[in-house]
């Protein structure tokens, strides 16, 4: 089995509903996402996937989270926005559209979401 890991950042706004706590009010994180593929055949040229293809794939997934308030955006304005929720939502978003360039030769394995530092949130199947 091949893997490649690809991280990016964002720096976006929330808050979580139900919950009692520092989180409950608006406030600001700088976000990593970390996505990992996983294929046990490479292409022509030796890779699982071009980094510059999974980077390409998550673009637009971070461009309409980036600089927003994440609860104002589809589907975090019904789902809680939680770290556990944008790494299911990432990994999602991504993976369908992966598995259908590479006709299911790669598929997302996990998604990690960094809110900060120290906590993360993973989401796999
Ligand atoms: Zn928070």
């Amino acid at each position: 089995m091949y893997e490649v890991t690809v991280e990016a950042g964002f720096s976006a706004g929330h808050y979580l509903r139900n919950y009692r706590g520092k989180c409950e009010n608006p406030h600001g994180h700088n976000y990593k996402v970390r996505i990992t593929l996983q294929g046990r055949e490479l292409d022509a040229a030796g890779l699982l996937l071009d980094f510059k293809q999974l980077k390409h794939v998550m673009r637009p997934v971070i461009e309409r989270l980036d600089h927003q308030m994440i609860n104002d955006i589809a589907p975090f304005t019904d789902l809680n926005p939680s770290a556990e929720n944008l790494a299911h939502y990432f990994y999602d978003e991504t993976n369908l559209q992966l598995r259908e360039m590479t006709e299911g030769r790669v598929n997302v394995k996990d998604c990690t979401i960094y809110e900060t530092d120290t906590t993360t949130a993973t989401y796999y199947e």
